[in-house]
């Protein structure tokens, strides 16, 4: 079966082929420095995560972008309150980024290109989105004008009749019922910083930044463009007419959304205030593990609720894959070839893969992954120390897809059962069979 994706831009699964294979070229939008990410920014990252791994998996060589977002509304203001230098309170948060998806077991992207580092790029795609006649100037700010690309709002699917062309708006987020010409370059506001420009010293916008730092790492034309469902309107619906405009080329083949995490119904979000962050959750003592489990054990179109029982029974999910590897190493066998679990082993991979290749259907595939923990079970009496060692290579290969087993924690854990079974030894030689069986 080849991989089928849903693509916002066309409303539809799609059968995906990449520009220049085995080469992918994809771009996740990424945090703004304001504050530290929270369990719905993770939501996103972990299902671009899941959706990266199995490109990987299926051999694709994939180069990911993620963009640092260091100046935007946001960022001033918190630089603001806390009366402090904007560089310094973005680092800050930058630094706990990181931390973060490395907790997480999130792969870094190839390049984290920071918007105060690619003014240069913004501006001249500003001007050149002023030569091609699709921007304008206005009280010393630069906006695109929307009634200059007749295909805005196919993304968003978006109605031509509530269209505002010639109304501009400045701020970087607005919502559908206000559809008008978006701010590109903002002109110089008090206490704002600034950069020179010969259409008006100011700051780029927030939409401004993704297509200018995608196109410089991937090329005007690129493969696959994620970020959470919020992003559709007006970030990515922006970013598409700016790059479109501005090369009059192809911008992204498909563009992937991740649907929210939610609580009680509603967004997880800063400004709802009903949001956890990873480390809150870690110092309540919950495994980070879990939570990424918990994050990516539902389909990245659907809703997720977060509830703590949601996370207890994805610690109890892990908790089973943890006592099978268990099982499976402590596992005293025969020596042999595998041979008893070949049929099993390449089923299972199979039905792993065809599951993933619609459309990253996770359900399915741990679905798919706990049958064989069973059928392995059912069967572990008749294996040989070949067949044991060939479903720990195919979940290991599984789990370059889950990344819920660290490789770290995998060897304290081999540790620690290395002790164990000398320890089990041991009591068996001093006929203390009790102590062995525990
Ligand atoms: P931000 O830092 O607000 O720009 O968000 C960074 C990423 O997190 C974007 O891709 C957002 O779409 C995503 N995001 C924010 N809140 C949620 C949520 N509750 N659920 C899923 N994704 C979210
Ligand atoms: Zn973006």
């Amino acid at each position: 079966m080849s991989l089928h994706v849903f693509n916002t831009l066309n409303h539809r699964k799609e059968t995906f082929t990449p520009i220049n294979p085995p080469k992918i070229g994809l771009y996740t939008c990424g945090p703004t420095v304001y504050d530290h990410a929270h369990l719905g920014n993770f939501r996103s990252y972990v299902a671009e995560d899941l959706i990266k791994r199995y490109l990987i998996y299926r051999g694709f060589q994939v180069t990911h972008v993620m963009n640092i977002t260091d100046i935007d509304d946001k960022t001033i203001r918190k630089a603001h309150e806390l009366n402090a230098d904007l560089a310094t309170v973005t680092q800050r948060y930058i630094d706990a980024f990181y931390k973060d998806i490395d907790t997480l077991n999130i792969l870094r992207a190839d390049i984290y290109p920071r918007a105060t580092e690619h003014i240069i790029e913004m501006q001249q795609m500003v001007r050149s989105l002023r030569e091609r006649g699709h921007a304008y100037t206005k009280n010393g700010s630069v906006y695109f004008s929307i009634a200059s690309f007749p295909e805005y709002g196919a993304l968003a699917n978006i109605s031509p009749d509530t269209l505002k062309s010639g109304h501009s708006v400045d701020s970087d987020e607005y919502d559908k019922e206000n559809v008008r010409d978006f701010v590109l370059w903002k002109g110089q506001r008090d206490g704002e910083p600034s950069w020179r420009f010969e259409l008006g010293d100011g700051r780029p916008g927030w939409h401004l930044e993704c297509s200018a730092m995608s196109m410089k790492y991937l090329g005007n034309h690129f493969d696959i463009h994620m970020g959470g469902v919020d992003n559709i309107f007006p970030h990515h619906e922006n970013e598409l007419a700016q790059a479109r405009c501005a090369t009059g080329e192809p911008f992204v083949n498909y563009w992937l959304h991740v649907q929210h995490l939610i609580v009680d119904e509603e967004k997880m979000s800063k400004s709802l205030g009903n949001f956890h962050t990873l480390r809150d959750l870690m110092s309540q003592g919950h495994d980070p593990m879990a939570i990424r489990y918990l994050l990516l054990s539902t389909h990245y179109r659907k809703l997720l609720n977060f509830t703590f029982s949601a996370l207890e029974q994805a610690n109890q999910s892990l908790k089973r894959i943890q006592d099978f590897l268990f099982s499976l190493k402590s596992k005293s066998v025969a020596e042999g070839d595998a041979s008893s679990s070949n049929d099993l082993i390449s089923k299972t991979e199979q039905k792993f893969q065809d599951q993933m290749d619609d459309d990253f259907n996770i359900s399915g595939a741990l679905g798919t992954f706990f049958e064989f923990i069973r059928e392995v079970y059912l069967h572990l009496d008749t294996f040989n120390s070949g067949d044991i060692a060939s479903i720990l290579a195919l979940i290991e290969r599984i789990n370059t897809v889950l990344g819920v087993i660290r490789t770290s924690e995998d060897q304290s854990l081999s540790k620690d059962l290395e002790h164990l079974i000398e320890e089990r030894q041991a009591a068996r030689k001093r006929k203390d069979f009790q102590r062995a069986d525990e």
